[in-house]
């Protein structure tokens, strides 16, 4: 490694990556990969239990301005803001969000990409990249089952896939709208009386969406669910028909097939049906389920995704792919016309003529990562079925996880998952228990305590205006002990709680108001 003295004495020329520097890249990437895998190999809990004020005067301390002129002094200086504290998905006992651990050849491409950088906007840009996104693209329509007109485009993640997804089915219905007038409407007239229809455990990115998209407030209907969380078909044939009524326009029904809090997977045949007979849009969010597309033993819980206008997958949720990778995918690939606009300095009309494949065609973004790449090499080099097999794991975990708290007095669950979730609250013992509020405050506090503690990551939800704790897997390392080992961690946590603040006369009476 090049001492601080000679990194002072070089050009700022030379820290471009080029022909001349290539081998200092690759001793510099090198070194920095190692650091991560001594830092990987020797950590002993997901979470140091950093808290914000203490880390925040260490990165604030650090002057900007002042480089090191030394890549091994910034790796020591980056040990003590970032990695020594950083949250570690690879570990056992990170069971909280759905950031998944990640497979190494995912981690290769991500280091092929950023070096190359290819930019997957124009041609021009990106040559093979071009090509090898698109047969992905096709890869994922065909085990959906799209049929042969589909198309897509990798996105940032799910949410922008969902953006996209809504904002095609906002401009086919705009179309449709306007098209069975009897006079030229303005979209302004339009807009208000769009809806979308989505289960009441659908992502929050779909409202999001909306009002990005220019929609009213009412826009998303939420409808309700089932008592395992999938959507009720009944209801949402009556808020079809309510709507129809209402001489409202639903631009979207939103199928979630893998909820975030409860892994459950909405009826798609019966919903598909719905939308037929309706003739309405169907958007499928696959972006946590999407990964049964490589499953052996259960790509049929997403029977019926076939029947979809549109679909998001995360292959960085259940593909076990670095963040970021996702993608949109369409039925017809006429609808990504949506965002397809010209530009004389970037993509002129007349190369889509010539069929010079521009992925800025069908993307909103314009500068675009390579992330295709990683999802090119886990194929190349595991194969579909092993990240499928990885998958099927954690979904087997989560099931025996589910046994073992419905039996264990001191905690109640939700529901049993069809993906890898696990919703559930300690229940303070005793005959009568305690009050609702006490006991979201235990709860609660137990989540804290143990994040704290560093000694494992669980996430929180509201059920039924309820403070509730929940475990997502996606590591096939987290052993049921692990588990075991966490649910008793939590009890403690909440117990010590209890003991401290559960006498009647410590209630505190604030709280009631
Ligand atoms: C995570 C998630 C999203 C959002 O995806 P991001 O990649 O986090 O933007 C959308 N829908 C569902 C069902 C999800 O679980």
């Amino acid at each position: 490694m090049p001492g601080a003295a000679a990194y002072r004495a070089a050009s700022p020329r030379s820290h471009l990556l080029n022909g001349d520097t290539a081998e200092q890249y690759r001793r510099s990437v090198t070194d920095g990969a190692g650091r991560v895998a001594d830092r990987i190999a020797r950590t002993e809990r997901p979470f140091t239990g950093i808290t914000p004020d203490r880390l925040a005067p260490e990165v604030g301390a650090i002057d900007l301005d002042r480089p090191l002129n030394d890549p091994a002094a910034a790796l020591d200086e980056l040990e003590s803001v970032y990695l020594r504290d950083a949250v570690y998905f690879h570990h056992p006992r990170y069971l909280a969000h759905l950031n998944c651990p990640v497979v190494i050849p995912a981690v290769l491409g991500e280091a092929v990409l950023s070096a190359v950088n290819s930019s997957l906007d124009t041609w021009d840009q990106s040559a093979g990249g071009t090509l090898i996104e698109r047969r992905l693209i096709d890869w994922t329509a065909e085990r959906i089952g799209l049929g042969t007109a589909a198309d897509g485009i990798f996105t940032s993640g799910g949410s922008q896939s969902n953006l996209q997804a809504m904002l095609i089915a906002r401009e086919e219905a705009c179309r449709i709208v306007q098209k069975n007038a009897e006079r030229p409407l303005p979209r302004s007239e339009i807009l208000p009386r769009l809806r979308i229809l989505t289960s009441e455990a659908g992502h929050f990115s779909i409202t999001k969406a909306a009002t990005l998209l220019g929609l009213g407030p009412e826009a998303v209907v939420s409808v309700p669910c089932e008592r395992d969380k999938r959507m009720r078909t009944d209801a949402l044939a009556h808020e079809l028909e309510r709507c129809a009524r209402q001489d409202l326009e639903v631009m979207a029904v939103v199928a979630t097939a893998g909820t975030t809090d409860f892994g459950s997977i909405d009826p798609l045949p019966e919903l598909a049906e719905l939308c037929t007979r309706h003739g309405t849009w169907l958007h499928v969010d696959a972006a946590y389920g999407g990964g049964l597309l490589a499953s052996r033993r259960r790509r049929q819980l997403l029977d019926g995704i076939e029947h979809a206008d549109s679909v998001t997958v995360d292959y960085h949720k259940s593909f076990f792919q670095p963040v970021s990778s996702s993608a949109i995918l369409v039925r017809d690939s006429t609808a990504l016309r949506h965002v397809t606009y010209h530009a004389d300095y970037l993509n002129p009309a007349r190369m889509a003529e010539e069929r010079i494949p521009n992925q800025v065609d069908k993307s909103i973004q314009t500068t675009r990562r390579f992330d295709a790449l990683k999802l090119w090499l886990t194929l190349r080099i595991m194969g579909a079925d092993a990240v499928g097999d990885l998958f099927d794991e954690v979904i087997d975990r989560a099931a025996d996880a589910w046994r073992l708290l419905d039996e264990d007095p001191r905690f109640e669950v939700v529901t049993k998952s069809q993906l890898s979730t696990l919703v559930f609250r300690y229940v303070p013992p005793g005959p009568a228990g305690v009050s609702h509020a006490l006991t979201d405050r235990v709860n609660l506090h137990a989540r804290e305590a143990l994040f704290a503690s560093g000694d494992a990551v669980v996430a929180g939800t509201v059920v039924d205006g309820a403070h509730y704790l929940k475990f997502t897997l996606l590591n096939p390392e987290t052993a049921l002990q692990d588990i075991a080992d966490v649910l008793d961690l939590i009890a403690e946590h909440a117990g010590r709680y209890l003991a401290e603040h559960a006498g009647p006369e410590r209630e505190p009476a604030a709280r009631a108001s």
